[in-house]
């Protein structure tokens, strides 16, 4: 664990993601936070991570979650990304590592409901709770055997409690926690290719839009880096 992998596949002079303090950040803080990123790279995913130990631990989820406790969504172990990742909304240019579109689809907190973290990743096994804008209630990670040589895969799954539910969450929530945009909008704004990134917002939505292009969201000034550098500007 730690950032070495997540650095070493990453320019930080071509791309405007972060590239993670020197040493991580000490899990102190009360609250654990989690951000679910969805990202039009090569193909659309969404980027489960959650702070822990410093980091955020991330798998890439290909459909995203679904409220649906019956539905288990693959989650791909990818590299711990550095905390700060969670406020990078943008581009990756093109040709670069993840090159494409990525929206801040949701974020908030999490609560482990397994005793202990560190033994249930070791085991594979990760209970915990969701209190996001988009996902609540009660979740669980499960590692399943891997098929010839490669990782093995997770499932991220909804248990049964008041938040499952049969609605498409992907579809009813398409848009930013953080800037209200689709994918189109942010790649509008920051110089992004946008009809790439469209395929990763809902057809309807789309087709939707383009009848009535008012919807459209008002364009950003065109600043590539702009959600990242602005909360850096604060800090
Ligand atoms: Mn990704």
């Amino acid at each position: 664990m730690g950032l070495t992998e997540y650095r070493k596949k990453r320019r930080f002079d071509v791309t405007s993601e972060p590239a993670g303090g020197k040493t991580p950040r000490g899990a102190k803080a009360k609250k654990l936070s989690y951000v679910i990123q969805k990202h039009r790279a090569t193909a659309l995913h969404y980027d489960f991570r959650l702070e822990w130990n410093g980091v955020l631990l991330s798998w890439a989820v290909p459909k995203g979650p679904s409220l649906d406790p019956s539905v288990k969504r693959m989650a791909m172990p990818t590299e711990d990304h550095p905390i700060e990742y969670a406020k990078f909304e943008g581009i990756i240019p093109e040709g670069q590592y993840g090159g494409g579109t990525v929206m801040i689809w949701d974020n908030g907190t999490w609560t482990p409901e397994s005793p202990d973290v560190d033994a249930a990743l070791k085991k594979g096994d990760l209970k915990f709770r969701l209190d996001g804008r988009k996902l609540h209630g009660s979740w669980v990670l499960v590692r399943i055997r891997a098929r010839e040589g490669g990782r093995p895969p997770w499932l991220l799954i909804k248990h049964r409690d008041e938040f499952a539910s049969q609605t498409d969450i992907a579809e009813a929530g398409p848009r930013s926690v953080v800037t209200k945009r689709i994918l189109a909008e942010i790649a509008r704004d920051e110089g992004g290719d946008i009809v790439k990134a469209a395929t990763g917002d809902p057809p309807s939505l789309i087709k939707k839009l383009l009848k009535q292009p008012d919807l459209l969201a008002p364009p950003k000034r065109s600043r590539r880096k702009a959600v990242w550098h602005s909360n850096r500007a604060g800090s």
